[in-house]
């Protein structure tokens, strides 16, 4: 990425600079943008406050209409954003595909059922307070910023971007300076389906990123590494603006001895090897219990023999995107080899300049950064276990806890409940980030707040109770004319209520 210089003149009004972004493949520059100063990211901020006065009045039936619009113009101009996809951050053409189209899959879901999950709705008011008319309700927040990473610059940032137009937000989305045309394409069809600025793109660097947490927004969505998204919450925590954080990850894949071996294996090179390894909750580490682990590296080798990173048209693995990461891919493999471990497949010179090739390592100590950091490349390690308990306790041996994965015929869902991860697929791998219903997001250090599903709607929103009173109480206790009578009486019915307490068992 290069920031030009095209106007010596310093004015804080409007950008004098722009930067490039380039095809990871062949150098080439795809674009130039503007890198938005601070005061151009406010006025954006402020052009969609105005406009998220008229969306937010809008019915949800209305802007559902909107976003289907939205929807429409994107699914039938498919291949050209795949086509942007493709050329900004290098990924197959297929994979942009898939990952465009599940995000409107996503669109679709979040319109649809924005007004079922957020609409008021009663709610029991209790025996003590049944005057009163209970009902709680979602609104939204007003403006929300977003800021997006590169690696899937459509899927990701359409987790919230979606969720908060559904839930009547307006948003303003900072993508990924290695992405800055995916984001424009988004807010350039938006604006031709919808016609008013409830949806405002926002390029530049780190520092547009840190302007938009200043810039008056009502809630920041997050997707990125967790060391930015530390810095994020600081420059939020200043004004005391909501963040929704979803950081990195290190993803186990755990496979049992009743497991579908030939599955586990085909699932585990997906998991770690599609869009280069550069996935989120991409597979980074497999435990396999011992009865079935040389069945499974067999299997797992011999497939990944089969896949290789190249730029050619039929190629299925595409280049590193982001070309310090490499840096970090060699590091990682170099510690695991220096402390013992092997690479069965790849190695350190599976990693050149802009494509790193499938590495597979075994005899990894559990305390290398191959096994403890995000790695965010092809690479896997794979360690024997004794026991699913001792896989359980691996898997959950790092800061981070995003995803994760579960082989197993008898005891998926056991294995699945014991994992501190946000979310876990059972016998598949990523499933759930494709099922509009369930929430998408992680614990430690992958962050915390939830894109997608009825939980991504409703972290767009604030939740607003309303107790309306139907008639005079029996009891009249909010008064300062309360009388000793009535406090008699609600002593004795909160004894009936609830002074019968359980009684604890003896010995
Ligand atoms: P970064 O953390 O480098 O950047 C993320 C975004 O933050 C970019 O738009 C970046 O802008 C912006 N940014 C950088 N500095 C600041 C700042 N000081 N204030 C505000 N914004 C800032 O992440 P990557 O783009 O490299 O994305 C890869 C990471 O994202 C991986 O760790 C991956 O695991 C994670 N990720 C997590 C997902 C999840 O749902 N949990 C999903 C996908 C990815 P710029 O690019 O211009 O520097």
């Amino acid at each position: 990425m290069t920031a030009t210089e095209v106007s010596t003149e310093v004015s804080t009004k409007k950008s004098t600079t722009t930067f490039d972004s380039l095809n990871p493949i062949t150098g080439d520059v795809v674009g130039t943008h503007p890198i938005h100063t601070e005061d151009e990211v406010r006025a954006a901020v402020e052009r969609a406050r105005e406009a998220a006065a008229w969306w937010s009045a809008l019915s949800y039936d209305e802007r559902d209409i909107h976003l289907s619009t939205w929807k429409g113009v994107i699914t039938r101009r498919l291949a050209q954003l795949a086509h942007v996809m493709h050329e900004e951050t290098g990924k197959p053409h297929g994979d942009a595909m898939l990952e465009a189209a599940l995000a409107i899959d996503h669109l679709a879901w979040a319109a649809g059922h924005a007004g079922k999950v957020l609409k008021r709705r009663k709610v029991p008011s209790g025996l003590l307070m049944a005057n009163q008319a209970a009902t709680v309700e979602y609104p939204p927040l007003g403006v929300v910023g977003v800021i997006g990473p590169w690696n899937y610059p459509v899927f990701t940032p359409m987790g919230s971007i979606a969720y908060a137009l559904a839930a009547g937000n307006a948003v303003v989305f900072k993508p990924s300076e290695y992405t800055p045309g995916v984001g424009e394409w988004l807010a350039r069809t938006f604006q031709e389906s919808v016609g008013h600025p409830v949806f405002q793109v926002v390029t530049g660097l780190g520092e547009t990123g840190a302007a938009l947490c200043r810039a008056g927004v009502d809630k920041v969505a997050f997707t990125g590494s967790t060391a930015t998204g530390k810095r994020v919450m600081a420059a939020c925590a200043e004004t005391l603006t909501p963040v929704v954080i979803e950081a990195g990850g290190k993803d186990a894949l755990i496979v049992d001895q009743d497991a579908d071996i030939e599955a586990a294996a085909d699932a585990t090179l997906w998991g770690a090897c599609s869009n280069a390894g550069q996935t989120c909750a991409g597979v980074e580490r497999v435990y396999v219990h011992e009865r079935v682990y040389d069945e499974f590296l067999a299997s797992l080798t011999e497939k990944a023999r089969g896949l290789r990173a190249d730029g050619g048209a039929g190629s299925q693995l595409g280049p590193i995107t982001m070309p310090k990461q490499i840096d970090v891919i060699r590091d990682h493999i170099q510690d695991a080899l220096d402390k013992g471990g092997r690479a069965v497949v790849g190695g350190i010179d599976a990693v050149g300049e802009r494509f790193v090739q499938p590495t597979i390592l075994v005899d990894v100590p559990e305390d290398s950064a191959a096994v403890q950091e995000e790695t965010f490349g092809p690479t896997i390690t794979v360690a024997r276990v004794g026991t699913m308990e001792e896989a359980i306790a691996r898997t959950n041996g790092t800061r981070y806890g995003l995803g994760s994965t579960v082989f197993s015929k008898a005891r998926g869902m056991e294995i699945a409940g014991k994992i501190r991860s946000g979310m876990t697929a059972v016998n598949g791998v990523i499933t759930f980030a494709a099922i509009p219903s369930l929430p998408f997001g992680g614990v430690g250090d992958s962050g915390f707040g939830r894109i997608h599903g009825p939980d991504g709607l409703k972290e767009f929103t604030y939740a607003k109770a309303i107790a309306r009173q139907r008639f005079k109480p029996l009891l009249a206790l909010t008064t300062f004319a309360r009388t000793e009578k009535a406090d008699q009486q609600l002593a004795s019915m909160i004894a009936m209520l609830h002074g019968r307490g359980t009684t604890i068992p003896k010995g």
